[in-house]
């Protein structure tokens, strides 16, 4: 996976939003086996800029967003 990559416009609009957003189409989930505990959150990859969200499903209300795990801060 590349690091600090340049999100695309629909991945930058999803980031911070809340989990209930569904995600956009360039998406794809990744393996469960990936991830720790499947209910608490899913992992995607953006087939088009490599992109990789957490779509955090438990825990605080405030917490419960799409998180980009390998963008750089901006
Ligand atoms: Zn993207």
């Amino acid at each position: 996976m590349d690091l600090w990559i340049q999100p695309c416009t629909p991945c930058a609009d999803l980031y911070g939003k809340p989990a209930t957003e569904t995600p956009h189409r360039e998406l794809t989930l990744n393996g469960a086996g990936g991830v720790k505990d499947a209910r608490a959150e899913e992992h995607y990859t953006c087939v088009r800029c490599r992109a990789v969200f957490a779509r955090i499903l438990a825990g605080p209300p405030g917490r419960q967003i799409w998180m980009l795990l390998n963008a750089g801060q901006h």
